[in-house]
C-alpha cells in the first residue's frame, strides 16, 4: 500500500487540477492521497469525484498557515469540518490576509522597477482561492525576470527579499485546537523545514499535544537522514503519528514528485483512529475518506 498524504492542486498553488492529481497519482503506483491545499478545501468535490475512475483513495485535508515564535508552521488538518465555524472564520482571515499582501507585494515590486500588475497575478491564480507567492513567482518567470519558482523566490520573493510582504497567520496552538474541535486530526508539516526548524522541538511538540496535535510529518524533502531519524524518534517517544509525503506541488516544485516519501499503513490507521475520535467528540459533520 502506497500512500502519501501532502499534496497541492490548482486550489492553491500546484499547477495541476484535483483530478489531475488523482490522475498522476495512479500513474505512481499511490494507492492513497491527502489533498492538502493551502488555507482551502476546495479541491476536495473535484478530487473526490475522480477516486472511482482512478483507484485512488482520497484523504481531504488542507495546509493551514500559523505562526509560532516569529516562525512559519504549516499545520496539516486531516478530515477536519471546514465548515465549522471558528475553523472557517479563521480560513478566512487568513486568505483574505493573502489578498492584501498581494497588493503590497506588488507595490514593492514596482518600486523596484518590476512591470507586473494583479491582473498579471490573477491569470496565474486562475480559480485558487490561496493567492499565494508561487503564483507571483510564474508571473515572474512568463516576463523571463527569473527561469523558475525557485530562483524567484530566492532574489524576489522570499523573506527580505525586495518583494516580500508578511501576511497573517494565527498561533499554531490555536489552530491545533480548532483543529481538533471541527473534528480533524492535526500534524505538523516538515516541522524542520526552512522557517521552524528552530522553534519546533521536542517540549514544544509535547505541548501541542495537550492542544491535540496527533502526528508531525517525518519523511519529507525539506529533512535530511538524520533529522528524520531524530524526528521518528520524538514521533515513537511522544506516542506521534509519524507521516510521509511528497508534498506534490505539479511543476511548481522540482524534487517533490508523487510517492517520493510515504507514510506507511499503520500510521494512516492511527491518524484514521485520531480523526474519528475527534469527530466522535466533535459532533460535526467531517469530511469522509473517499475509497474508489
Ligand atoms: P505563501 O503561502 O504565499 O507564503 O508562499 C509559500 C509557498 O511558496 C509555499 O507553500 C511553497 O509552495 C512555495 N515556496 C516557498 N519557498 C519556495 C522556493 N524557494 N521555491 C519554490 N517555491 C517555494
Ligand atoms: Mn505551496
Ligand atoms: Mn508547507
Ligand atoms: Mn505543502
Amino acid at each position: 500500500m502506497r500512500i502519501d498524504l501532502h499534496t497541492h492542486s490548482l486550489a492553491s498553488d500546484g499547477t495541476d487540477s484535483p483530478a489531475e492529481v488523482m490522475a498522476q497519482a495512479a500513474r505512481a503506483g499511490l494507492d492513497v492521497i491527502g489533498l492538502t491545499d493551502h488555507d482551502s478545501a476546495a479541491g476536495w468535490a473535484e478530487a473526490s469525484e475522480a477516486a472511482a475512475a482512478t483507484g485512488v483513495t482520497l484523504v481531504p485535508g488542507m495546509e493551514i498557515s500559523t505562526r509560532c515564535e516569529g516562525a512559519g508552521v504549516h499545520l496539516l488538518a486531516y478530515l477536519p469540518d471546514p465548515e465549522y465555524p471558528p475553523l472557517r472564520a479563521e480560513l478566512r482571515r487568513i486568505l483574505d490576509g493573502r489578498s492584501g499582501r498581494l497588493a503590497a507585494m506588488l507595490t514593492q515590486l514596482q518600486a523596484a522597477g518590476i512591470d507586473i500588475t494583479e491582473a498579471d497575478v490573477m491569470t496565474r491564480v486562475g480559480g485558487a482561492p490561496a493567492i499565494g507567492r508561487p503564483h507571483i513567482a510564474d508571473v515572474l518567470v512568463a516576463k523571463g525576470l527569473v527561469s523558475d519558482r525557485a530562483e524567484a523566490f530566492r532574489e524576489w520573493l522570499g523573506s527580505g527579499r525586495p518583494g516580500y510582504a508578511a501576511r497573517y497567520a494565527c498561533p499554531t496552538r490555536t489552530m491545533i485546537r480548532t483543529v481538533t474541535e471541527s473534528g480533524g486530526a492535526a500534524v505538523i508539516a516538515h516541522p524542520w523545514g526552512r522557517a521552524s526548524r528552530h522553534v519546533l522541538d521536542r517540549d514544544t511538540l509535547a505541548s501541542f499535544q495537550v492542544d491535540g496535535l496527533v502526528g508531525i510529518e517525518v519523511d519529507h524533502q525539506d529533512h535530511g537522514p538524520a533529522d528524520r531519524d531524530e524526528l521518528r524518534d520524538i514521533a515513537t517517544d511522544l506516542d506521534l503519528v509519524a507521516t510521509g509525503a511528497s508534498d506534490f506541488h505539479g511543476g511548481g516544485k522540482v524534487d517533490h514528485d508523487l510517492g517520493c516519501n510515504l507514510t506507511a499503513p499503520a500510521q494512516l490507521e492511527r491518524l484514521l483512529d485520531h480523526a474519528a475520535a475527534n469527530a466522535g467528540r466533535s459532533g460535526r459533520d467531517v469530511a469522509k475518506v473517499v475509497r474508489p
